[in-house]
């Protein structure tokens, strides 16, 4: 586990590096407004302004907590989200799964107005008979506890081998009962397939500056040094071999089901998985540069597939989290990505190199992208009464 393990965790550290540069560029940039979008068909009321964050209620779907703590949950409650806390399989930086479903159900049991919850499971005894129906065991306990879904991690495919020392990937046949019996049980499947397209490249072609940093700074985990690894495309045929045998299961691609390079390609995998779904969690920027490039192939993608599309951020809460810190990156992180999706003002991010206009998207479209679609993928969660 450890290579993975490290990635990830340097990947947060990455991400709170950032965080005070983007505050004040956020701060510089309130202000900057570069009024030139097309207003044609719609009426100025169709759209939220910046001032709407606050008010309109929203749904984070991809959220991580694993310790009895309170700052994203606050957070997320004086800012009118709801939230789907996911679990995930990354030990030791994660706590155990056990401890990690134990602090859900809690946490889940004293705020059942906005704290959803996915369970996940893990590969241990994978090469022993029955591990198939010790998952659904599990799986089963989880659900009654209320768990929605089940995450499935980029160790599958990257990481966890079998005695024979083959990587496992997600369309082995040894997962079917288990996605079969999520699907029986009206659950939905969540999955993060290998990583952005950018870890199998040069670091020169890399498109956002996370990336570049990181993979310069740490080469041993730069798939484009490893040829002898999976290919990019390996793991995305895995998870899609596998899709192709649970065409029914409701499955939600995280990160723009790692197609986040190409809004065509998440487009396409959208019309062949008619049950599939796609979160934006810490991909954003990967659209912002394609928005440099073409805007409105941007836009009417986000159009088009306006019922298929989650707001999900990745924030996580540890142990060692300092709340001013992790309330500082939400408010960062939520302020760009609004004003980047409802807005048409031009402007700069850390992550990517030069200015880009933000889409505009009418607020039918924003109101699916950060609720309503949540509520149909999840419709048990979050104890709020009238929806
Ligand atoms: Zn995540």
């Amino acid at each position: 586990m450890k290579i993975m393990n490290a990635v990830y965790q340097m990947r947060q550290s990455i991400k709170l590096g950032v965080k005070v540069p983007l505050i004040l560029l956020l701060g510089l940039l309130i202000g900057c407004s570069n009024k030139k979008g097309d207003q044609k068909e719609e009426s100025p009321t169709s759209y939220y302004t910046m001032s709407d964050f606050q008010s309109l209620s929203k749904v984070d779907v991809h959220v991580h907590i694993n310790v009895e703590k309170h700052t994203i949950i606050e957070e997320a409650r004086a800012n009118n989200f709801r939230m789907l806390v996911m679990a995930v399989d990354v030990v030791p930086e994660y706590p155990p799964m056990e401890e990690q479903l134990r602090v859900r159900q809690n946490l889940h049991q004293q705020n059942p107005d906005v704290f959803a919850y996915a369970t996940a499971f893990t590969l241990e005894g994978w090469d022993e008979p029955g591990w198939s129906d010790q998952v659904i065991k599990k799986l089963a306990e989880d659900f009654d506890k209320g768990a929605l879904g089940v995450k499935v991690w980029k160790n599958i495919g990257m990481e966890e081998k079998d005695k024979d020392g083959k990587l496992i990937t997600l369309d082995d046949p040894k997962f079917d009962p288990v996605f079969k019996f999520i699907h029986s049980q009206n659950k939905v499947l969540l999955s993060h397939a290998g990583e952005p397209k950018n870890c199998w490249l040069p670091v020169e072609e890399m498109t956002v500056n996370n990336d570049r940093d990181y993979f310069s700074n740490h080469p041993q985990y730069h798939m484009y040094l490893h040829p002898e690894l999976p290919a990019y495309e390996d793991h995305i045929e895995a998870r899609n071999n596998m899709l192709e045998k649970h065409r029914d299961i409701t499955f939600v691609g995280v990160h723009f089901a790692t197609l986040e390079w190409s809004v065509k390609e998440i487009g396409a995998f959208l019309d062949r998985f008619p049950n599939a779904y796609v979160d934006c969690a810490e991909r954003l920027s990967h659209l912002q540069v394609q928005t440099q490039k073409n805007r409105t192939a941007v836009r009417d993608f986000f159009i088009k597939y306006q019922d298929r599309i989650m707001y999900g951020t990745d924030f996580q809460e540890l142990e060692d989290t300092v709340p001013a810190e992790l309330k500082e990156h939400m408010y960062t992180t939520w302020m760009n990505d609004w004003k980047y999706l409802v807005t048409d003002e031009v402007m700069e991010v850390g992550w990517v190199n030069g200015s880009f206009q933000g889409l505009k998207l009418p607020k039918a479209v924003i109101d699916k992208i950060y609720r309503a679609n949540a509520e149909n993928v999840f419709p048990t969660a979050w104890d709020v009464g009238e929806k």
